[in-house]
């Protein structure tokens, strides 16, 4: 049986249209009753750092709620939603729950918050790894009877996409975090995200992509309006088509690709079946991440470094002192100094995690000449070849 990815249009984050189009694209997907009647269920959502919900930075607290009630109405003898949020949070990740608005829903509905360090992590073995042999993953999500899968979709400065597969970086405690953020390349990193994605994959993906978030997610991008709420059983599916509705198919966005090719889903659009509106009619042109454009061409290849880069670069003037950027680097390159964090170039692996999670804006993007016209070319050509179809 093919894989199947409903699409429901919603406007808003009206709570009553939320929970109609949840609802129906999760019927369309799965007997919801079978799937958890009589069982615990985990709800994983995206709880990056504390944002509120209009920068779009973590899955809106509507479809949380939404999740609970369908969970409950199908008979769930439990409901809980968890996460862990970025490496500057990990000792106080209530911060997260309540400034995202999640920790009001789940007071008003009577359900349990979850942060993963609170019941811990156990290490686990990666059948036919990528990457990491081992990963250290939450005991909420490994010994959970149902796990829902509950994203946000946006672009991912480092990751190129986040969605689905992406969304089981939060299961993980932070050496498996700073293990995988220490592989340089953006296809080491995205194998070490199939084998943290592998070690427990979810029963049901429900996707928060009424406004998305485009160009410098997943933290500092602008949120854009899109509309839907997507639903699968197979979150490989779910993401190759979220890729479709914001024009990201011409990324071959790396980690979705290498888990179809691991048997974890279908990453072939042409072989999923949509349920919802045809593809061509939802689309939105979403902003691409600053790290979007493979490598570099050849003729450059020996001055790749000095003519071709995109590094983090502090805006001195903007950061306010507050660490977050030194708690979540995997591997120590930025000190605060007097006035400002300071980012050591020796040390730096450029992955950007620090851009994620600064609060401020303080850390953005360096770009040499040669990076910026390739990107506006990348960019033009793409546009182009989709414009002639
Ligand atoms: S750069 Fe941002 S995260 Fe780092 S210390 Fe400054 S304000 Fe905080
Ligand atoms: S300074 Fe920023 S980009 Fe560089 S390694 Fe640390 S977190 Fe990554």
């Amino acid at each position: 049986m093919p894989a199947t990815v409903s699409i429901r249009r919603c406007a808003n984050y009206q709570s009553e249209a939320i929970q109609q189009a949840v609802g129906e694209a999760v019927a369309a997907v799965v007997d919801l009753r079978a799937l958890v009647e009589n069982k615990a269920v985990l709800i994983k959502v995206n709880l990056l750092f504390n944002a509120p919900p209009p920068r779009a930075v973590c899955t809106h607290p509507e479809v949380v709620r939404a999740l609970i009630r369908l969970a409950r109405e199908a008979g769930a003898a439990d409901v809980a939603v968890g996460d862990m949020p970025a490496m500057h949070l990990t000792d106080q990740p209530e911060i997260a729950f309540r400034e995202s608005g999640i920790e009001a829903v789940c007071r008003e509905e009577g359900v349990r918050m979850c942060p993963f360090s609170q019941n811990g992590y156990r290490e686990v073995p990666v059948p036919n790894s990528r990457q990491l042999p081992t990963v250290i993953a939450a005991k909420d999500v490994l010994d959970a009877p149902v796990v829902i899968n509950a994203p946000k979709l946006k672009s991912h400065t480092q990751a190129l996409y986040t969605g689905a597969i992406k969304n089981w970086f939060g299961v993980v405690a932070n050496a498996t975090r700073k293990a995988s953020h220490e592989l340089a390349g953006l296809e080491p990193y995205s194998g070490s995200l199939v084998d943290i994605f592998s070690v427990r994959p979810p029963d049901l993906t429900v996707m928060d992509a009424v406004v998305g978030m485009e160009g410098r997610g997943p933290s500092e991008g602008k949120p854009r309006h899109l509309g839907l709420i997507l639903a699968s059983r197979d979150a490989v599916a779910l993401d190759t088509v979220a890729l479709e509705c914001v024009d990201y198919t011409r990324l071959n966005v790396p980690h979705v690709r290498l888990a179809g090719q691991a048997g974890l889903g279908e990453a072939d659009l042409a072989r999923i079946a949509i349920d919802g509106p045809p593809l061509r009619e939802v689309t939105v042109s979403f902003a691409l991440p600053p790290k979007a454009f493979g490598q570099p061409p050849r003729f450059m290849i020996h001055f790749a470094f000095l003519l071709w880069h995109i590094r983090p670069k502090m805006h001195t003037d903007l950061c306010q002192r507050c660490g977050a950027c030194v708690r979540q680097c995997p591997v120590g390159a930025i000190e605060i100094g007097r006035k400002n964090a300071r980012i050591d170039r020796k040390k730096c692996i450029e992955c950007f995690c620090c851009h994620e999670v600064c609060p401020h804006n303080a850390i953005g993007e360096d770009m040499t000449v040669a990076y910026r016209i390739h990107r506006w070319f990348h960019q033009w050509h793409t546009d182009r070849r989709r414009l002639q179809g």
